[in-house]
């Protein structure tokens, strides 16, 4: 049930973080992956590679609207159909919310949200077109369900990710496309980098965790391979949080 051969899964944002660590296990798992990178990703083509599977990259800035069509096109070219789409690429800025900036918001809003609402718009058309079922799963976050402190945009957009996968789900049920989510706890990767930083904050963050560590990339592989599967055929617009604990307290 969780075996992806002859799947194609994109994944947004994969050169490097948690969008490395989920390319891998679906490559693992079987799945030949197309990157979505504005950097280059050439630690994660050899990563799959290494695994037997193929890597193709779409160099493509996620924020511009033009890029979902060539993305799209660019993945049947290269491997003929498209299974899995995986929305991961996303940005935070921080700043207290008195001081924050039309340009942080709109930046983090047009990345976390408009361009997930669009690439998985552009996935759905093309799985419909084919007449196969398709998985999209995207990336939400601890803020999808609490309000965060200095990061008002990246809350606001992660609370909007929760949503929309719930709303996806539920247009795009019957043409069997499952639209479901995972919310990563405190994880570490470049996203982390500043809060782990500071020590107060990362002291305060680390004794608040019941598995008492920072979660890794390995750490999506298992959730994110049932919620790509037939595993999870009836699992429609759910987000499971892959926290470490953090919400249980
Ligand atoms: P990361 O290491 O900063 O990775 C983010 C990825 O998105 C990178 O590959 C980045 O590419 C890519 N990206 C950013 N802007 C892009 C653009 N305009 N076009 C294409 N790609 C772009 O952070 P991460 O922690 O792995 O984050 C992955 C996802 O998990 C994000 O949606 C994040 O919000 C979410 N998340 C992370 C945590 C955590 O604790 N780390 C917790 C909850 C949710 P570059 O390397 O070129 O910047």
């Amino acid at each position: 049930m969780f075996d992806l051969t002859g799947k194609v899964a994109i994944v947004t944002g994969c050169n490097t973080g948690l969008g490395q660590g989920m390319a891998l296990a679906l490559a693992n798992a079987g799945a030949d992956i197309v990157g979505v990178n504005r950097s280059n990703p050439a630690e994660t083509a050899d990563l799959v590679q290494k695994t037997g599977r193929k890597f193709h990259n779409v160099n493509a800035d996620m924020s511009k609207m033009d890029s979902v069509d060539r993305i799209l096109k660019e993945a049947i070219t290269a491997f003929g159909k498209v299974d899995i789409l995986v929305n991961n690429a996303g940005i935070i800025r921080r700043n207290d919310a008195l001081d924050f900036t039309e340009q942080d918001w709109d930046e983090v809003m047009n990345l976390n949200i408009k361009a997930l609402f669009f690439m998985s718009q552009g996935f759905a058309k093309h799985i419909i077109a084919q007449g196969t079922s398709g998985n999209i799963i995207n990336i939400a976050s601890m803020l999808s369900y609490q309000g965060g402190i200095r990061v008002p945009s990246y809350t606001a957009s992660k609370s909007a990710v929760m949503g929309i996968t719930k709303s996806l789900a539920n247009e795009w049920a019957k043409h069997g496309i499952n639209v479901n989510a995972i919310a990563p706890g405190y994880m570490a990767t470049n996203n982390t980098e500043a809060l782990r930083a500071d020590e107060n904050r990362s002291e305060e963050i680390l004794g608040r965790i019941p598995a008492a560590r920072w979660g890794t990339p390995k750490d999506m592989a298992g959730p994110i391979v049932f919620l790509a599967s037939e595993a999870s055929r009836y699992v429609h617009g759910y987000t499971i949080a892959v926290d470490g604990g953090w919400l249980a307290r």
